[in-house]
């Protein structure tokens, strides 16, 4: 494996780009810090290679295609408890453009309100960089707060606190990518509400809008908090398509303007759309709208999801037993096990061992709480086969027990 990277890594420093190089990239599977799918099934591969030169926007052409991204969103409103199944919804890139899109609609809310002030957006500092990226394309200041003490999730009393009337959203994610950790939305908007103020609140739920409702059932953060105006997720990580999918679902009209809806007539539809990009692949949305129209479908996202967080927990209890090592995340409301240090160079080391064996595992600062040391995670998805799981559970015992080795 390593022999294999360093024998790229020469050519890469000469060569250009070839197709015989493909024998030697690396396995995405063994990618373990990533969110996004790394595999699918037979049956989704097959409707990739059917639909995937189908382009998204041609649904006259296509008309089935309008009825799978409704039927998804209708699947989605049902996870999300939105009452209202009709209400704007868009699929489109992924969680970036999701979060752009949901942004915007909140600033055109925002504007027409007249208020002359520069608009504000308020997140915690671990909310994903989609977020800055949105304040500094649309000229929005971007308002953080850090995770108090030893903490990693922003205190949502001080979420609130640094909202003001110029606040367009409060963005509360589900998931920090850097460890998993969910914001607490109601406690968020009830924090809001002391204040007086309704200032809308988003849900960047790109991994945890497809893990919480099957996972966590009974915890309150979606349309069901009365202050959640939008919610974004990425269909390509826990949603379980390929590449190149992400979810905005509106609470509804009112919240996402009418003018920020246009037509494309020349493609002869009459259709009004929003979005950042045009073209895309059919190919995400068609295995979206199979994986939630399948028989049992919600039973088997908690499945593979119970499956995986399974895993994570054993991986927690063994990174547990590494006095150097301090678990933040056990994965039990979604599958990612994060770990920081209690010994500085303890989580390099760690990723350093298992990189020996071949697995990526990031390691980072925290940004959630930067007096903290670095950071580690192990993400765990669905489609990740019994024998890589061993594999990886084996690499993790060797990594933390580096002794054993050598007796
Ligand atoms: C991954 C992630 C994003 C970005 O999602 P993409 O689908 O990769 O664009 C945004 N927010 C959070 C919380 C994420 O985890």
């Amino acid at each position: 494996m390593s022999n294999q990277a360093d024998q790229l890594n020469q050519r890469r420093s000469g060569e250009r780009w070839a197709i015989d190089w493909l024998p030697y990239l690396t396995d995405s599977t063994r990618n373990v810090g990533s969110y996004t799918t790394a595999v699918v099934s037979p049956e989704l591969a097959r409707i990739a290679e059917r639909l995937g030169g189908h382009n998204l926007v041609n649904n006259s052409e296509y008309p089935y295609i309008a009825d799978m991204v409704a039927d998804c969103a209708d699947w989605l409103s049902r996870l999300w408890h939105r009452e209202d199944h009709h209400a704007p919804y868009v699929a489109v890139s992924g969680s970036t453009e999701a979060a752009m899109l949901a942004g915007l609609a909140a600033l055109h809310r925002w504007k027409r309100t007249g208020a002359g002030e520069r608009p504000n957006l308020v997140a915690s500092s671990g909310a994903h960089v989609c977020w800055k990226r949105f304040c500094t394309y649309w000229d929005v200041e971007l308002r953080t707060v850090e995770a108090p003490g030893d903490t990693v999730v922003a205190d949502p009393a001080a979420l609130a606190r640094a909202c003001d009337e110029h606040t367009i959203l409060a963005v509360a994610t589900l998931g920090y990518p850097e460890h998993g950790l969910f914001d607490d939305v109601a406690a968020l908007a009830a924090a809001l509400r002391d204040q007086g103020r309704e200032t809308p609140l988003h849900v960047d739920a790109a991994s945890g809008g497809f893990t919480a409702p099957f996972l966590s059932a009974s915890l309150p953060w979606d349309f069901i908090v009365p202050a959640v105006v939008s919610i974004s997720a990425s269909g390509h990580k826990f949603g379980q398509t390929s590449l190149g999918l992400g979810w905005t679902l509106w609470r509804d009209a009112e919240h996402c303007p009418q003018h920020l809806w246009h037509g494309a007539d020349y493609i002869g539809n009459g259709k009004r759309d929003i979005g950042l990009t045009f073209s895309r692949s059919l190919a995400p949305v068609a295995q979206q709208a199979h994986l939630f129209t399948r028989a049992g479908a919600f039973d088997r996202y908690r499945y593979d999801l119970r499956d995986c967080s399974s895993l994570t927990a054993t991986i927690a209890a063994a990174l547990r037993g590494d006095p150097d090592l301090k678990v933040l995340n056990d994965g039990h409301a979604i599958p990612v096990v994060a770990f920081v240090d209690r010994q500085t160079g303890a989580v390099e080391r760690f990723t350093s061992r298992m990189g020996e064996d071949g697995w990526i595992v990031p390691t980072y600062p925290l940004e959630c709480n930067p007096r903290l040391g670095q950071c580690g995670r192990i993400v765990v998805k669905p489609g990740l086969s019994t024998p890589a799981r061993d594999r990886l559970m084996a690499s993790v015992l060797r990594a933390i027990r580096p002794q054993a080795l050598r007796l």
